[in-house]
């Protein structure tokens, strides 16, 4: 297998791009070597500059749930470019976009359409803070939100009261309403409200933790933050930019019955194109401009083609329910057929799996919390990544991701990842 042509552009890319991308997990810094440059797609695969075709389990780390260039979707998006990109006014489209969203998101009554799922977390977090008048917000240790300044806190060890910046250009007073506890620790979550009586907006997190590694709340950890947020008039966000329309079609709120104040969306939500988008209950809803005080705007949010990406994948994910159960039985065969390649070859590593989201840690304790994470061996990560690259298949470059199974794949790719898998492990621990 040759990487000519990707090192090639490569080089060209580092002397005009940061670090030669548009996303920094995208250079496969954590695993060594150099970046593939994607040429196409299609269904469960990726194809290279070189000619390489890959079976792949991030499918754009989570949109493509349906595979790449799913029909309908191109459908939508072929029709939609007949009548113009954008035209900054409202269209009928938007009106169909919200209905559908509020129809299958328990916890969303009314939504905002936005560009990211940056955007949505950021525009969130400012509206839970102007419906409250409250300036702090609690966040976990692990969780990605996006690249809001807000979110880029470090925890530090422990319970941290006052967080600091994660990335230089974050000022210390940002950093100061952000308060940080460990994932799945209430005592904690509880400790922080304790000292900042009064004084906490809203409690954000991932439902399920896609960006430590696939990570599950512990029995009663999202019923135990409902109750403090209920008690203590705090807002509740998930942002479940990658578990929405994912993991059930209304989010991972479905599945496990907690509902939130407010939701963020994104990945899936745009079937492909850049959107996101944030949505809860009326009354906080009517805070955001211009039918309430609290300013959120975007000269190409609900973008027309964007919206009808957004709606084929939608209205298919709503009224085929038979992709759920599909890719849970896709999940559970891949799991069980990981672990059985483990006990053959004497391995203990911990998976963590739920539906069609799932990590391979490279530790044998469990893995609850960023703490546990990060007792992964990363060097072994990353050799195991390379070792299925050679073998065709396409991983997220980081041990801290989790990989998406998209509809695409067949019983056959399954197998082939197994045998993968299988040979790569025995390599690696060779
Ligand atoms: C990807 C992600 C985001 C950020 O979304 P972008 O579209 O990359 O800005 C926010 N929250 C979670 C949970 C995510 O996985």
């Amino acid at each position: 297998m040759t990487t000519q042509t990707s090192e090639q552009l490569f080089q060209r890319a580092k002397d005009f791009i940061p670090g030669g991308v548009n996303s920094p997990v995208r250079a496969f810094r954590a695993v060594g070597g150099n970046p593939i440059f994607i040429k196409s797609a299609k269904g469960a695969y990726l194809y290279d500059e070189d000619g390489n075709s890959y079976i792949e389990l991030i499918n754009s780390w989570g949109p493509m749930i349906l595979g790449h260039a799913h029909e309908l979707v191109e459908k939508a998006v072929a029709d939609a470019i007949q009548s113009g990109f954008s035209y900054g006014a409202p269209t009928r489209r938007e009106v169909e976009m919200a209905e559908l969203i509020v129809s299958m998101v328990p916890s969303v009554e009314k939504v905002r359409m936005v560009n990211s799922g940056t955007e949505a977390t950021m525009s969130a977090v400012r509206v839970a803070r102007g419906y409250t008048g409250k300036d702090k917000i609690i966040k976990f240790e692990g969780n990605y939100h996006g690249h809001g300044d807000s979110f880029l806190i470090a925890a530090g060890s422990g319970v941290a009261t006052f967080g600091s910046p994660d990335s230089p250009g974050v000022t210390k007073g940002v950093a100061n309403d952000t308060l940080t506890a460990p994932y799945n620790d209430l005592a904690a979550v509880q400790t922080l409200v304790d000292a900042n009586r009064g004084n906490v907006a809203c409690i954000i997190l991932e439902p399920v933790v896609g960006n430590m590694g696939l990570v599950k709340p512990l029995d009663g950890f999202l019923e135990g933050l409902r109750a403090i947020c209920d008690k203590e008039g705090i807002v509740l966000i998930f942002d479940e930019v990658m578990t929405g329309f994912r993991l059930a079609k209304g989010g991972f709120q479905e599945r496990c019955g907690v509902t939130p104040d407010m939701t963020t969306m994104g990945k899936i939500i745009g079937g492909g194109m850049p959107v996101g988008a944030y949505g809860g209950k009326k009354e906080i809803m009517d805070c955001v401009s211009p039918a309430g005080p609290v300013y959120q705007a975007g000269t190409l949010s609900g973008n027309p083609i964007a919206m009808a990406a957004g709606k084929a994948m939608l209205t298919y994910l709503n009224e085929n329910s038979s992709v759920y159960t599909h890719l849970d039985r896709v999940g559970d065969t891949l799991i069980q057929g990981m672990k059985a390649n483990m006990t053959k070859l004497g391995l203990n590593y911990t998976i963590n799996h739920v539906g069609s989201m799932f990590t391979l840690f490279f530790t044998e304790q469990q893995v609850n919390n960023f703490e546990d994470a990060k007792t992964s061996n990363t060097e072994l990560f990353g050799k195991y990544f390379q070792a299925m690259l050679k073998r065709g298949i396409y991983l997220a470059p980081s041990q801290y991701e989790s990989m998406f199974l998209s509809t695409a794949l067949t019983d056959e790719h399954i197998q082939l990842i197994l045998e993968a898998n299988y040979e790569s492990l025995k390599e690696i621990i060779a």
